[in-house]
């Protein structure tokens, strides 16, 4: 099989002629193991920063080529895979590249054509990225910047999040509303601060940094700063090792609109709550709009001073909740009409109706849906989507939770999750109910009370009446017993 390369004009030099008439080929070829060994860092740092099946479907097909002058070059499969990188891990993966290889790196791409010819050339294409400069030291201090560093005002917002592209249901309709009209009148709603709780990847980030950016384009004089707690902190630690508290809280109080997210990680950092403290009385008394999340509603924000959580309810606090299966299935069909796919109405409802969690995990199961369709060429259709979600269950070193059980006896009577934690009082749907109830009490750690929160918040007397229940049909029914007996079986292999 021949390998050739082809470089687009861009760059001078085919990779052939870079081995053959390069006097630094050697420098080239000793510093391709380097290339090698440093990437896997990188790979270290892009596994903690995304989900693993974000890592597994955008990450580990990247192969390093080499490092040479600054220039990281890897190989891709194909170009939608290199644009899908770009425009949706550009941030992630500029920082951890700067971090592994320096901040004047950059990276080139080499896109494996498939020509599917007899002698099946792969045809490699160049295509730049990274090209411009790290803008001033926009990733470390935000108050250590220079007086016109400071005026291109580093927001720190991530201009993908946008009310527009923000898909609203009973789920989180109150959040958005309430997020809107703080984006129309910053600091002038009784909505100050206005404090966005609820449980992960259920698109607090995005509401926040759609406010952001909102104000931002009707308002270019507004500064606005998104942060998050954990950078907050470094960033008042480092104040202090440096002894320039003063001007962080300089900085801090010249902000119009202040987006701190995830304050459930000022937890225990006492010194830092009392600067935020302070911090968020000039803000407020100033009439500066302030923004908060959290992944818990203030009164369960342990290990936070009483007096910042007081502050913290002066406002507006609204949850978002878990989308409902409409919300969830409107999400999937413009996601997907965003990527240029059109998805068949029922391969939407199968996804919608099987990933019943967060967001996050939605859009992660299209993702590998996409890439199964475009890499693999494979049709979409309900066999692609049941292959994406039982690949995604199916991870070798997953914990068993509640949620595979949930599948093993959700696929047996062929009910989607949705109907298993229902309400439903319908004979097979209260049974496969309290089938899992029942199995969840064997095969995990969970608490009678933890168990029925999985099931539509439902309590710990109704969980122990399930059980008691199954008890009954084991004892009586045989056909119950030869269920049971399947499913324990299966509970036991995968846990
Ligand atoms: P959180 O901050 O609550 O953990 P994120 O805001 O990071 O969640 O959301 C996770 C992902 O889901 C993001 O990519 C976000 O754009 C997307 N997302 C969340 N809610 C919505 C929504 N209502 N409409 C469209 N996309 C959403
Ligand atoms: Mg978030």
């Amino acid at each position: 099989m021949n390998k050739i390369s082809e470089t687009l004009p861009l760059f001078a030099n085919t990779e052939a002629d870079l081995l053959v008439h390069n006097p630094d080929f050697e420098k080239v070829v000793s510093k391709d193991s380097n290339a090698q060994s440093q990437w896997e860092k990188c790979l270290r740092i892009l596994r903690d920063n995304v989900s693993s099946q974000v890592y597994n479907t955008w990450f580990t097909p990247i192969k390093p080529i080499r490092f040479y002058d600054n220039l990281l070059t890897v190989q891709v499969p194909s170009q939608f895979f290199y644009e899908w990188i770009e425009q949706h891990y550009y941030d992630l993966l500029q920082k951890t590249l700067w971090e592994i290889f320096g901040d004047k790196s950059r990276l080139q791409y080499e896109v494996v054509v498939d020509n599917s010819s007899e002698t099946l050339d792969k045809r490699t294409i160049n295509i730049p990225a990274f090209q411009h400069e790290p803008v001033g030291k926009q990733a470390s201090l935000s108050f250590a910047l220079t007086a016109n560093e400071k005026k291109e005002v580093l927001s720190f917002l991530n201009p993908r999040y946008s009310f527009d592209n923000f898909i609203t249901g009973e789920s989180n309709q109150l959040a958005s509303s309430a997020a809107k009209a703080v984006a129309g009148n910053p600091g002038g709603t009784s909505f100050n601060p206005i404090l966005i709780y609820g449980s992960a990847g259920m698109g607090k980030t995005h509401l926040v940094q759609a406010i952001g950016n909102f104000i931002k384009a009707e308002r270019p004089n507004v500064k606005v700063l998104y942060s998050n707690s954990e950078r907050f902190t470094m960033e008042f630690v480092q104040s202090i090792e440096e002894k320039k508290t003063a001007e962080f809280s300089n900085f801090y109080r010249d902000i119009d609109v202040l987006i701190i997210d995830d304050i459930q990680f000022f937890k225990g950092k006492e010194k830092t709550q009392d600067n935020f403290f302070h911090t968020f009385n000039a803000l407020h008394q100033a009439g500066k709009q302030i923004i908060l999340t959290s992944d818990v509603s203030p009164k369960e924000l342990s290990g936070v001073e009483e007096r910042l959580i007081s502050r913290f309810q002066w406002g507006l606090n609204v949850d978002i909740q878990k989308p409902e299966l409409e919300t969830r299935m409107a999400i999937l069909n413009k996601k997907a009409t965003n990527e240029g796919i059109e998805l068949p109405y029922d391969v939407i409802q199968y996804i919608a109706q099987n990933i019943t969690g967060s967001i996050r995990e939605l859009e992660g199961t299209l993702i590998s849906l996409i890439a199964k369709h475009t890499l693999d060429r494979k049709e979409i259709n309900i066999n692609l989507a049941k292959e994406v979600i039982n690949g995604m269950t199916k991870k070798e070193d997953k914990e068993f939770t509640i949620e595979d059980i949930k599948e093993i006896v959700a696929s047996y009577y062929n009910l989607s999750l949705d109907v298993i934690e229902s309400k439903s009082r319908k004979h097979e749907i209260a049974l496969a109910r309290q089938m899992c109830m029942y199995l969840a009490k064997r095969f995990t750690n969970l608490s009678l009370k933890a168990i029925g929160s999985h099931f539509g918040g439902r309590d710990h007397s109704t969980v122990l009446h399930s059980c008691t229940a199954i008890d009954n049909y084991l004892d009586t029914d045989k056909r119950v017993r030869t269920v049971y007996e399947q499913f324990y079986k299966e509970c036991k292999n995968r846990s």
